[in-house]
């Protein structure tokens, strides 16, 4: 079944094009209304075609504004190629700054490949897959931890399924230049089944790298900075922006997840270590308190991975089955 999306923007045309997705959305207050999903396509001439999204998350905010800050900034006779800018992906889950949709709670990175018949959420899943993928080789997907976890910057990627996939994914971490990258050691590839955007490029072909950007439900003006560099590395390192000269690179610390350590008990988390520390297995790295029992002790969570700290919860409650902290070590050579 085709999508039921109508695009403003003509992708096949040369120069700048910008305008809204349209997805149908026959609502109460407006029987022929559809939601906006704002997009913005350069194109100029031979070259690869890069996909540059955000607000897959709506409560992820570095990427949204980076994205839009370069599709204002740049000129489509800066570019080699073509780049589509979709910002907002799920424009209505970003517009109430929620990791979901308010519409159908839809969470977009679980949704792949999507369904044209299905809730909003599910279309445009269906749409990226369908109709924007298939025009891209390249596709950078910008995430933060949201308002319940925090990342420091970090590229998140593959570790290729052929050598020029993987040779490709290096030079896009390099070129991102995060201070951290963690590399999947499992899953993907052109077979995945993962509701995931990266799922979806995978099927499509698309090379594909994410990167977690902050988090906290906040925007941090300098991780702000650090994701407009990267994606400008990355259109140069591509050949999509040969008038950029690039700084010196910094460095990326290649990491492999461990796992989460989680809450067990409900209450307030108060930890001990913090991002950037290396833990033991065993070792306490923070206290569930009971303040409504206060002559209660409090709870210790102990991790049961020895390694880096990269990414922590924000919200002081806590409930089971909440990540409190995520657990890494570096990654083979
Ligand atoms: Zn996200």
């Amino acid at each position: 079944m085709v999508s039921p999306v109508t695009s403003e923007v003509d992708f096949g045309a040369e120069g700048r094009q910008q305008g809204f997705l349209r997805v149908p959305h026959s609502v109460h207050r407006s029987a022929y209304g559809w939601i906006p999903v704002p997009v913005v396509c350069l194109c100029n001439g031979e070259g690869p075609t890069v996909l540059l999204m955000g607000g897959v998350h709506g409560d992820e905010y570095e990427g949204q504004i980076a994205i839009s800050n370069l599709a204002r900034s740049l000129a489509a006779e800066e570019i080699r190629g073509r780049v589509i800018f979709l910002p907002m992906a799920n424009a209505p889950a970003a517009e109430a700054g929620l990791r979901t949709s308010p519409i159908d709670d839809g969470n977009l990175n679980r949704l792949f490949p999507g369904d044209p018949s299905g809730t909003p959420s599910q279309v445009i899943a269906h749409y990226i897959e369908e109709e924007l993928l298939p025009l891209c080789d390249v596709m950078v997907d910008l995430h933060s931890g949201g308002s319940s976890l925090y990342y420091p910057p970090t590229l998140l990627r593959g570790q290729g399924w052929t050598q020029e996939e993987a040779a490709l994914l290096k030079r896009l971490e390099a070129a991102f230049d995060l201070p951290y990258a963690w590399v999947f050691t499992g899953g993907g590839g052109p077979n995945s089944t993962a509701r995931t955007a990266m799922g979806g490029a995978n099927r499509k072909g698309v090379v594909s790298v994410m990167a977690e950007l902050g988090g906290g439900g906040a925007l941090d003006p300098e991780i702000l900075k650090v994701t407009e560099r990267g994606l400008r590395r990355i259109l140069h390192g591509l050949g999509v922006l040969p008038g950029y000269e690039p700084d010196v690179q910094r460095g990326t610390r290649a990491l492999h997840a461990q796992g989460s350590v989680y809450a067990y008990e409900a209450g307030i988390y108060v930890p001990l270590r913090d991002i950037g520390d290396t833990v033991q297995e065993g070792e306490a790295i923070g206290y569930i308190h009971r303040p409504d029992t206060p002559w209660a002790p409090p709870k210790e969570v102990t991790t049961p991975y020895s390694g880096l700290i990269l990414a922590k919860r924000v919200p002081g409650p806590a409930r089971r089955g909440d990540a409190l902290v995520q657990v890494f070590r570096d990654a083979e050579p």
